[in-house]
């Protein structure tokens, strides 16, 4: 590596020299296996060591733990996912139960409420979600949970499940101090993601500061077949973590340092 070529005036780093990033949510299950290894390979370029691919329904929890079998950066989260919310019978229930037992398997999601994307199924999300976090209480694993529109509710259920006591975060967060201060207070983290980099969610330049180091975790929400693919990949979480790192006077691996930790304790890995 030949440093003495680089600008001094920014601590512009190889790959190699770039402590591990972490990418807390992504959908890898949506990429097709032919793209998916270069896909990885990309993220690993970009300082990426370790991905949480989260589920949608049962069919892309099992492909994610499939996944994982096949990748060693890859774990996978099992869950089914609000807008999928559905009657949660005694068989899948117990489908859910056996996914969740895999061993590869280190938490539940993506669960949660979205208000915002429909409001017509209110308390079926609810159900579907409550079950979700029993379940993760009785296997003891965190959960990842995905909240729009509905952080009251999202929080109610939460404490009246005891979802605090197997800990967790609150995914994309695009939300405002009051609502951090919430979340601190379950004893959740809060993952960052995309959104940071947007002109219309400029107030997170406001609120991702106020978050405590050791609660913050980085994301991109990578799913196949957006509108910029390029920027649709756990590769981008380069770009979160290098833009939470000039909000915070902080070095590019410290904040990738601290966020890969984080993550690492709250999956127990
Ligand atoms: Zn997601």
């Amino acid at each position: 590596m030949k440093k003495r070529f680089l600008p001094a005036a920014r601590a512009q780093l190889s790959c190699q020299e770039v402590a591990m990033l972490a990418d807390s949510h992504a959908h890898l299950d949506t990429f097709s296996p032919e793209v998916l290894p270069q896909v990885l390979q990309r993220s690993q370029e970009a300082g990426v060591s370790l991905i949480l691919s989260v589920g949608m329904n049962l069919d892309s929890s099992r492909r994610a733990v499939r996944l994982a079998e096949q990748h060693e950066m890859v774990y996978p989260a099992i869950g089914i996912h609000p807008w999928e919310a559905l009657e949660i019978d005694l068989e899948l229930s117990g489908r859910l139960r056996a996914l969740a037992r895999r061993p590869q398997v280190v938490a539940v999601s993506e669960i949660g409420l979205d208000f915002a994307r429909r409001s017509d199924n209110k308390e079926l999300q609810m159900l579907c979600f409550r079950h979700q976090v029993r379940l993760a209480r009785g296997e003891e694993l965190p959960v990842l949970v995905h909240s729009r529109e509905a952080h009251q509710e999202v929080l109610a259920i939460l404490r009246e499940e005891g979802g605090y006591q197997v800990g967790g975060a609150v995914h994309g967060f695009t939300g405002t101090a009051a609502e951090v201060q919430d979340w601190l207070g379950l004893g959740f983290s809060v993952s960052i993601g995309r959104a940071l980099l947007r002109a219309e969610m400029s107030h997170l330049a406001e609120v991702v500061p106020l978050i405590p180091l050791e609660r913050l975790l980085l994301e991109t929400d990578a799913y196949a077949g957006g509108q910029a693919p390029a920027t649709a990949e756990p590769s981008a979480v380069r770009g979160v973590a290098e833009r939470v790192a000039s909000l915070r006077g902080l070095t590019l691996e410290q904040v990738a340092e601290a966020t890969t930790n984080n993550l690492k304790a709250l999956l127990g890995l």
